[in-house]
C-alpha cells in the first residue's frame, strides 16, 4: 500500500467548516493541505498551508491545484462533475467519482439502497406536475417533495399533507420555473413517523479494510441537524443493523475515504436510509472529543494510505450545532470543563448559519 509520506499534500475540494477540520486532522499527521473553492477568507483557508479561491468550473485552476498536491478528497459531494471528472484523470482522487454520483442524486441514491437491500422510506420520481398527481395517489400523504439534486438542511423540500398541498410544493420546490430537461428533477418520499434519526459514519482504508463509528441519535430543528447524541437509544441488534447497512454500502461503492448515512427508525423498530454522503458529516462531530480516533484523521488516513484505527468511543457525549446568534453561548461553555469547543472562524452570525459546535462529554454509559 502506498502511503503519503509527512509533509506530503491533501487536496481539498471545499472550503467550509469540514474543510477546515480536515486540515486541521492532516497537520496533526503531519501533512501540508491545499484547499480549493469559491469563498475567500472561508474557514478552511485559515487554517490550510495554501490555498486556490475559484469556480470549480475554472479548469486552469483545477490543472494548477492537481499539480500542486499529491491527493485530493473533498468535504461537500456537489462537485460538479466536469471538475471530478478532471481531477480523477489528473490526479488520485478518493473517494472516486462514482460515490459522489451516487449521493448527488437522491433517486440514484435511493436505488443504491435498493441494491444493497437497505430499505428506505416509500418513494416515486417526480418530473412534472402531472406526475406529482400519480406520486401523491401512489405514495399517500403525508409525503415530502424533495428535489432529487442541490438540496441539504431541508432546502428544496416541501411537505406535503394533504393532497390540496400539492400545487404549494411544487411552486415551492420550482420556484415557479419549468423544470430543466435531463435527470428526473424530484422525488416525492413518503412522510416516515419515526421514532428517531440516527446516522452511521464509517470509513474505508486503501486496503479495503473498514471501521465504523457507533450510531449517534441526530435531532434536527426547523431542517437543520440540532444534536447528535451518544448512545444512541436504540438496541444493539438495530445498532448493528445500521452499521452493517453503512459497511456494506462502502464496499459496494469500493469507496475509500468516509461514508456517513442517515436513517430513520420507525415506531416499529425498522431502519430505513434517508440519505448517504461520502464525506464528514456534521453528525460526526461529537467523534472529535468523545473517540480516540475522530472522523476526520480516518478519512486522512485513508486518502493517504494509512492504516484506520479502531474508533472506540470512550465518553457519553452530546454535539450541539451553534448555529446564528447561539455563538454566544460560547460564553457559558467557556467555563464548562466537559464542553469542548469548535468555532469556524464566521463572523457574521446570520440566521442559520452554522457558526461552530460543541461537544459536552460525560463519563461512558
Ligand atoms: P434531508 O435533507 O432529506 O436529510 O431532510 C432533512 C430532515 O427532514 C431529516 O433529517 C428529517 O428530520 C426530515 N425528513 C426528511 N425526509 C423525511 C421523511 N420522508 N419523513 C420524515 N421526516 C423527513
Amino acid at each position: 500500500m502506498h502511503r503519503l509520506p509527512s509533509g506530503a499534500t491533501i487536496g481539498i475540494l471545499g472550503n467550509g467548516q469540514l474543510g477546515r477540520m480536515l486540515c486541521l486532522a492532516a497537520a496533526r499527521l503531519g501533512y501540508r493541505t491545499h484547499v480549493f473553492g469559491p469563498d475567500k477568507d472561508s474557514p478552511a483557508e485559515q487554517v490550510a498551508t495554501d490555498s486556490t479561491v475559484a469556480a470549480y468550473t475554472d479548469e486552469a485552476a483545477l490543472a494548477r491545484f492537481s499539480a500542486a498536491v499529491d491527493v485530493v478528497t473533498f468535504e461537500f459531494e456537489n462537485v460538479p462533475a466536469t471538475a471530478a471528472a478532471f481531477l480523477t484523470s489528473h490526479t488520485t482522487v478518493r473517494p472516486s467519482w462514482r460515490a459522489l454520483e451516487v449521493a448527488q442524486d437522491r433517486i440514484k441514491e435511493k436505488q443504491f439502497f435498493a441494491s444493497i437491500n437497505a430499505a428506505t422510506p416509500p418513494w416515486h420520481p417526480v418530473h412534472t406536475r402531472e406526475d406529482l398527481e400519480a406520486a401523491v395517489k401512489k405514495i399517500g400523504t403525508p409525503a415530502v417533495l424533495k428535489t432529487a439534486r442541490l438540496g441539504y438542511d431541508g432546502k428544496g423540500q416541501a411537505k406535503i399533507k394533504s393532497a390540496s398541498d400539492a400545487d404549494a410544493a411544487w411552486q415551492a420546490i420550482t420556484g415557479g420555473k419549468p423544470v430543466p430537461g435531463g435527470d428526473t428533477f424530484a422525488v416525492l418520499e413518503g412522510f416516515v413517523d419515526f421514532r428517531c434519526e440516527i446516522s452511521v459514519i464509517a470509513a474505508r482504508g486503501v486496503d479495503g479494510s473498514i471501521v465504523c463509528f457507533e450510531p449517534s441519535e441526530n435531532v434536527h430543528t426547523n431542517h437543520m441537524l440540532d444534536t447528535s447524541t451518544v448512545p444512541a437509544r436504540i438496541d444493539a441488534a438495530t445498532a448493528k443493523t445500521a452499521q452493517d447497512i453503512a459497511m456494506r454500502a462502502m464496499k459496494a461503492l469500493d469507496l475509500v475515504g468516509l461514508l456517513a448515512v442517515e436513517m430513520f427508525v420507525t415506531t416499529d423498530g425498522k431502519i430505513l436510509c434517508n440519505e448517504m454522503a461520502p464525506r464528514p458529516h456534521n453528525s460526526g462531530h461529537w467523534t472529535q472529543n468523545a473517540c480516540g480516533t475522530d472522523q476526520f484523521e480516518q478519512l486522512i488516513r485513508a486518502a493517504a494510505g494509512l492504516p484506520l484505527v479502531d474508533p472506540a468511543r470512550h465518553s457519553d457525549a452530546v454535539m450541539k450545532n451553534l448555529v446564528g446568534e447561539d455563538i454566544f453561548k460560547i460564553y457559558t461553555y467557556l467555563t464548562d470543563p466537559a464542553a469542548h469547543i469548535h468555532l469556524y472562524g464566521k463572523t457574521e452570525p446570520r440566521p442559520g448559519r452554522k457558526m461552530g459546535h460543541v461537544n459536552i462529554l460525560k463519563p461512558k454509559t
